[in-house]
């Protein structure tokens, strides 16, 4: 049994960005990850705000030089695959918002291996084909067991993903509700653009679709609720963009994987534990996004794991500071969760196209005045739809909230 000051369970973005914080302070710090190779199996549809790949901490830079390892992935270039400028939100077929933020597409496997190195180089310990199976408090800190051997911390950090068991171990509530998302990564490229179809009357189970290029293959997936049939509404969707190259192209990849929809769990610590990224269920509801996300919350719990070691102090008084320093950062603001309740469970079909009609053309992540008052004129002349302008506003300022953290 060998003791650590931190144990990270999970090598995605999000562990990985907590054990690079922590070995750069000099703590002792472990990570486990059950899958024998880091970045598999891949479940994302591999779009980043670009503004967060260049200013968040922890974030592997795209101009790093390509290993032997990257290579042998990907032939040229690194991780990013595409700089896309422009978004286009398309409401059934009554309105296309846009907006223009500088976003990427990447190589998410590449993007995971780049972050793993960088946390060697730091000093982490990784141990891959290691499955957590069991936290136990112990007299000074917490025992986890594995399906090798056995290891000791004083803090445990759990970031294992949408499916956590940390979360459970500890004691804590795992998200309420989560979403299915599945994907086709398709030879050629279809679009320019990084394509949100929301599309409730044709797809009533569907959240929404996605059309996002990248280097030479595109990304089509949906966003479902659960319970309902992913793949077969995702060939459905696929057939409803009415694009025979598209229709006919090959499928290079299937891709699966869920997502917390119920914003953060209420409690993501406890005595020597925290929980980060999708585990914590640190997602952006409205788009499902959350590599950024999870590379930001892990950086939080990580300071706050060094903090507890420069003060000796592992308990409950510590941890909380994790929360409060995740309840202030912008991904948690409420709206998005308020949004995500409208545009999904709220709003009819019907009433979603009437508010893609109301914003048509504009940048719907950056509304101002006049166009603000143009959308109440707008609800004025719809009697039925003036009770529903304040559910609007929120959907517009779920968008914009969503602007740096969506994606
Ligand atoms: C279809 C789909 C499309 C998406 N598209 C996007 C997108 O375009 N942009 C975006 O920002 N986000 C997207 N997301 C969300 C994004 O992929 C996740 O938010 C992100 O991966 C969260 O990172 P994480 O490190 O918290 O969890 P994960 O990436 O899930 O990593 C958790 C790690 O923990 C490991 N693990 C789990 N249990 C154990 C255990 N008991 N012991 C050891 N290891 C364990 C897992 O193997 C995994 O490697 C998408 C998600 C899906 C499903």
């Amino acid at each position: 049994m060998t003791s650590f000051d931190v144990i990270v369970v999970g090598g995605g973005p999000t562990g990985l960005s907590a054990a690079i914080t922590t070995a750069r302070k000099g703590l002792n710090t472990l990570v486990l990850e059950e899958h024998p190779e880091i970045g598999h199996p891949l479940a994302c549809g591999e779009g980043i705000s670009a503004d967060k790949l260049f200013s968040l901490e922890n974030m592997p830079k795209p101009n790093e030089n390509i290993d032997k390892e990257a290579l042998r992935l990907q032939n040229q270039g690194s991780f990013v695959e595409r700089a896309v400028n422009a978004q286009r939100f398309f409401f059934g077929t009554k309105g296309v918002a846009t907006a223009n933020i500088s976003t990427f597409t990447i190589n998410r496997p590449l993007f995971d291996k780049f972050m793993a190195k960088n946390a060697q180089q730091t000093g982490v310990e990784l141990l891959l084909k290691t499955q957590v199976i069991a936290i136990e408090r112990i007299s000074k800190g917490l025992l986890v067991k594995t399906t090798n051997k056995d290891h000791t911390a004083n803090i445990v950090i759990g970031c294992d993903g949408p499916s956590s068991h940390t979360v459970r171990m500890m004691g804590l509530h795992p998200p309420a509700e989560y979403v299915q998302g599945v994907e086709y990564k398709i030879q050629g490229i279809y679009t320019d653009a990084l394509d949100f179809y929301f599309n409730f009357k044709k797809f009533p189970s569907m959240h929404y679709g996605w059309v996002f290029p990248k280097k030479l293959h595109t990304n089509i997936g949906v966003v479902v609720k659960p319970a309902s049939k992913p793949m077969q509404i995702l060939r459905e969707f696929i057939k409803s963009l009415n694009n025979k190259e598209i229709e006919s192209a090959t499928v290079v990849q299937k891709i699966a994987g869920i997502i917390p929809a119920s914003g953060p769990i209420p409690k993501n610590y406890s005595a020597n534990f925290m929980a980060a990224g999708d585990a914590a269920g640190l997602t952006n509801t409205i788009f499902y996004g959350g590599i950024s996300i999870g590379i930001h919350s892990g950086m939080l719990a990580g300071q706050v794991a060094i903090e507890a070691h420069e003060m000796g102090k592992f308990n409950e008084e510590q941890m909380v500071k994790y929360h409060e320093k995740c309840q202030s950062s912008p991904y948690t603001d409420p709206i998005i969760q308020h949004a995500h309740d409208i545009l999904y469970n709220k709003f009819t079909a019907n009433e979603v196209e009437t508010f893609g009609s109301w914003v048509d053309g504009w940048d719907i992540t950056t509304l101002n005045t006049f166009q603000k008052t143009r959308l109440f004129l707008k609800a004025l002349l719809k009697p039925t739809m003036l009770k529903k302008f304040r559910d609007a506003r929120i959907i517009a300022h779920g968008f914009s909230k969503s602007r740096d953290w969506g994606f």
